[in-house]
């Protein structure tokens, strides 16, 4: 995500200025002032005096500000109404400044912007946004010019509004509004150290806007590569790339060469690690689609389980699905994530959890997904009920499953037994609602898994209980494809 931070006095020209670079860049613009002129707008339309805590508090829960674009033009809305021209009547601004003292109303917009920033190539401007909204950003500039010009361009604005103030007032009003901003105790306005400063006083708003162009391009380039996005995919990079004339495969390339590469090393390790603590002799192997979309459903004994499954069958694209509480410890994290682990929240929807499995799923890429949802605990070869997650993101995403089976109990250093069953699709439930169809095509993947250990209990049966042979009949056949060369055992 590219965030800009526009931070300044009243009247510096941050709006015109902060709407022109989004404009230039195609990403969005959010003029937090407005915000804060909102909230000022809906106290005094309600008969409440916007510097008092107590009256302006309690009102914060009616308020639910949205955004627009109507005619091309950004317009802001308070609880459903166009108010992008009432909020800009004078006295609003006056009481916009008071509002923004009060901590709970900064605390509630600045989360409403933080939340957009997180999910949108942005510009922001306002007066906290470099030192307190966004303070991580790399993209800071302080637009400022004389009280003198920033009264004299307000006073031509009104005038051309029809609204009639002094020039006088507007200063003496801009210079008390500095005085309220600059010395507030929560997020007053400050120059950040990392800030860029452009005086625009003696410059027109092209000038300004080619200037902070530059600098964002400079910046960029200082950096030398985009990697300061670590979140970044590739398309994004590469698109920012072009967009900045830089070298996207230099870029491309620095980010994939630094991405992990210590904890990629450990997770590397850990691989290694598995087939020697937890060795697992897994049949059938073949059966395994390569290079495709799939989900693989494993009943689920102990917490090794998914390693060998990692290591040995879903290759270096594979997920899997891990609850997050793992993810409290921060190395464990990091080469959790290296190893494909995807943290899901048990007992809620998870939309960040379901956005990554479908993505990996759109990706051509398999899911490990425990469907029991937990640990089979008493080692029992009884499955437990299945969740029916698994259903859902196999309609959604028309992915065969893959059943796996672990045959019985696992556990470190003794043989565990792996069994992949073969892929089937789920085409006959595929124009019908998932939500419709969830539960019956969760038991048909319970079945299949189920038949899995039954269909094997029998075939070695047939063996003369014996698995070593029935697994070295297999062996000696080659072709190890269940329901093939399997359902026989030479006497
Ligand atoms: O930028 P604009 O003049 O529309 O902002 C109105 C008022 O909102 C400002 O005078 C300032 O007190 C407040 N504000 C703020 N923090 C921001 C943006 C605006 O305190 N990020």
């Amino acid at each position: 995500m590219i965030n800009i931070a526009i931070d300044g006095p009243s009247g510096a020209g941050k709006s015109t200025i902060a709407k022109k670079i989004a404009e230039k860049l195609g990403i969005t613009y959010l003029d937090t002032g407005a915000m804060y002129r909102t909230v000022a707008l809906y106290a005094v339309s309600s008969g409440k005096n916007p510097s008092s805590q107590e009256e302006v508090v309690p009102l914060l829960e009616n308020i639910k500000i949205s955004y627009e674009k109507v005619g091309g033009e950004n317009r802001i809305f308070l609880n459903g109404k166009d108010v992008s021209e009432d909020i800009r009547m004078h006295n609003i601004s006056k009481c916009a400044s008071e509002v923004s003292k009060i901590p709970e109303v900064r605390a509630f917009l600045v989360e409403k912007q933080r939340e957009i920033a997180k999910n949108n190539d942005v510009v922001l401007d306002g007066r906290d946004i470099t030192s307190h909204v966004l303070p991580d950003t790399k993209y800071k500039f302080y637009l400022t010019a004389t009280a003198e010009e920033r009264a004299n361009r307000r006073f031509k604005e009104l005038s051309d509004k029809g609204q009639n103030v002094s020039y006088e007032t507007i200063l003496a009003d801009i210079k008390d509004r500095d005085y309220n901003d600059m010395n507030r105790k929560v997020s007053p306005l400050v120059k950040t150290p990392d800030s860029i400063e452009i005086d625009s006083t003696n410059m027109t708003l092209d000038e300004v806007a080619d200037a902070i162009m530059e600098h964002i391009k400079a910046i960029k380039e200082q950096c030398n590569t985009l990697t300061v996005y670590k979140n970044a995919s590739v398309q994004d990079l590469r698109k920012e790339a072009k967009e900045f004339n830089i070298d996207a495969n230099k870029v491309i390339k620095k980010k994939t060469k630094k991405k992990g590469g210590f904890y990629r090393f450990i997770a590397a390790i850990v691989r290694k690690a598995m087939g020697i603590i937890w060795p697992t002799k897994i049949y059938f192997k073949d059966n395994f689609p390569k290079n495709t979309k799939a989900i693989v459903v494993c009943n689920h004994y102990t917490a090794l389980d998914p390693c060998v499954i990692i290591s040995k069958l879903l290759g270096k694209d594979g997920k899997v699905l891990m609850k997050d509480e793992i993810m409290k410890n921060h190395v464990v994290a990091k080469v959790a994530t290296e190893l494909g682990c995807i943290p899901v929240k048990r007992g809620e929807a998870d939309l960040s959890a379901v956005k990554s499995i479908l993505g990996a799923l759109a990706k051509n890429q398999p899911v490990l997904i425990f469907p029991e949802g937990t640990r089979n605990k008493s080692g029992s070869k009884e499955m437990l009920p299945l969740k029916q997650g698994v259903a859902t993101f196999a309609l959604k995403a028309k992915a065969p499953i893959v059943p796996l089976l672990y045959y019985k109990k696992t556990g470190p250093f003794k043989r565990n037994i792996l069994i992949v069953g073969a892929p089937f699709y789920l085409d006959e439930y595929y124009d019908q609602k998932p939500n419709a169809v969830k539960e019956e095509v969760t038991e048909v993947i319970r079945d299949k898994m189920c038949r899995l250990r039954a269909e094997l209990d029998i075939l070695v049966e047939k063996c003369g209980g014996s698995k070593k042979k029935y697994f070295k009949y297999v062996k000696e056949h080659g072709k190890e494809i269940y329901g093939n060369e399997r359902n026989g055992c030479k006497e």
